[in-house]
């Protein structure tokens, strides 16, 4: 095994006042949450990402109460093209959530852009902020580098074996940060964490609490990949955002973390949770189990704990009535049942 950790003792460091940052995929379900809580903290956000609101419904709506901000500046462009060192000077954090997402569709075609979002972009950014003395980069990697884990939840220095073309980019991003902030007297130390299925208000279209409170609203049936068994520890995007705000002043060189929601459920649990909460049956439609798709993800949040003082706080049920207000508020967006 190998080990990336510095131990800090134990200790966890306070939280420490960021001034000025970069948040990459800004655009995004998570990334324009995490921003929201940056600017409302009092820091300076300049966010990047490629899909400009203007033409795309998904972003405008994700960036609808950022772009008024006065501390907030959007970059519309692509990290493969560019030039990342204006934007990355004077940043006391960089946050890289930009990424190509979702596990399905990473078989096939598809597979050169997440190569180029996941991989190519991660290392241009990379050299950007060690030519620009940025002190600390936090990387969203995901649960899906461990693959099938073991029958405990998985711990950061098990072995990863991703189950899809997604999750080898993400493995790849994460251990390019690494070896980057393990090369002697670079200026830019890494917190790669390890998001476990993130839910919550603006949650992506492709991602099942998404879908099934869209079929409760809809009355079109779910699709439900497999025999519904299937555990994912759910992450609460509130609890995911607080981590990774926590992994930009935490005491570390080169780290993984995980970033989980404390327990897992079924996706049958998740639908009699949706039926609990709507006061409605929520329609599906089976169909065969989807490979890359993973039995069980869990996470061990000890190291998380100790190193950002990390503890989940929404619960299933909580976030998930949050998301269906959400739901029931939201403009229309198009599907991808
Ligand atoms: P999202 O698709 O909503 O946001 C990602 C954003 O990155 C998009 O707005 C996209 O336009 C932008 N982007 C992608 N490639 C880009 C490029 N080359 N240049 C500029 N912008 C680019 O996804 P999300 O659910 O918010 O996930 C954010 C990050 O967290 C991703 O890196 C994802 O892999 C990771 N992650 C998410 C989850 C989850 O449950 N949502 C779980 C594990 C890991």
């Amino acid at each position: 095994r190998q080990r990336t950790r510095i131990s800090n003792g134990g200790k966890v460091k306070g939280p420490q006042q960021l001034e000025h940052v970069v948040v990459t995929g800004v655009a995004g379900f998570i990334g324009s949450h995490l921003a929201e809580v940056l600017l409302k903290q009092g820091a300076s956000v300049l966010g990047i990402d490629r899909r400009p609101p203007s033409h795309d419904p998904t972003a405008a709506q994700n960036l609808a109460d950022l772009i008024a901000e006065p501390g907030f500046t959007l970059i519309e462009g692509d990290l493969t093209d560019l030039d990342l060192t204006r934007f990355t000077k004077g940043a006391s954090a960089v946050f890289h959530l930009a990424g190509v997402p979702g596990v399905r569709p990473s078989w096939g075609d598809r597979f050169t852009d997440y190569l180029a979002s996941n991989i190519m972009a991660t290392q241009r950014l990379l050299e950007a902020c060690a030519a620009t003395d940025v002190p600390r980069l936090v990387l969203a990697s995901s649960s899906s580098v461990y693959g099938t884990g073991t029958d405990r939840p998985s711990h950061e220095e098990d072995l990863p074996t991703p189950l899809s073309p997604y999750g080898v980019t993400k493995l790849a991003a994460e251990r390019l940060a690494l070896a980057y902030a393990l090369r002697p007297s670079t200026p830019t130390s890494v917190v790669a964490l390890r998001y476990f299925t993130v839910y919550g208000p603006q949650q992506r279209s492709d991602m099942a609490i998404y879908r099934v409170l869209e079929a409760a609203l809809t009355r079109r049936p779910m699709r439900l990949y497999g025999d519904g068994t299937q555990r994912r520890d759910f992450t609460y995007v509130d609890d995911a955002v607080a981590a990774t705000i926590a992994a930009a002043s935490a005491p570390a060189r080169a780290e993984v973390v995980n970033v989980g929601g404390g327990r897992t459920f079924s996706m049958l649990e998740v639908l009699e949770c949706a039926a609990k909460i709507t006061g409605l049956d929520i329609p599906i439609v089976r169909d065969s189990r989807q490979s890359g798709d993973v039995e069980t993800t869990a996470a061990d949040l000890t190291r998380a704990q100790q190193l950002l003082g990390y503890r989940p706080s929404t619960s299933l049920i909580e976030g998930m009535t949050r998301q269906w207000k959400w739901t029931l508020n939201r403009p229309a967006v198009p599907l991808s049942q």
